[in-house]
């Protein structure tokens, strides 16, 4: 089985996983491997900033 077509949650980056509960297709950087879940499925919450790709937080004045 190969995924094709790109990230449904940045639309960036190529699809690598589908999401066990949603059968969302999401990159790597989306895909929580250890749930098997995509980042909304694993964070329900959104307490994270799924298009974060690093570290980078943001400075607030
Ligand atoms: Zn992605
Ligand atoms: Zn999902």
């Amino acid at each position: 089985m190969s995924v094709t077509g790109v990230c449904q949650v940045c639309e960036t980056r190529e699809a690598e996983y589908v999401c066990h509960r949603c059968g969302a297709a999401v990159c790597s950087v989306h895909f929580d491997q250890d749930e098997g879940l995509c980042v909304h499925c694993a964070d329900p919450d959104g307490n994270s900033d799924v298009f974060a790709e690093g570290d980078d937080v943001p400075e607030f004045r």
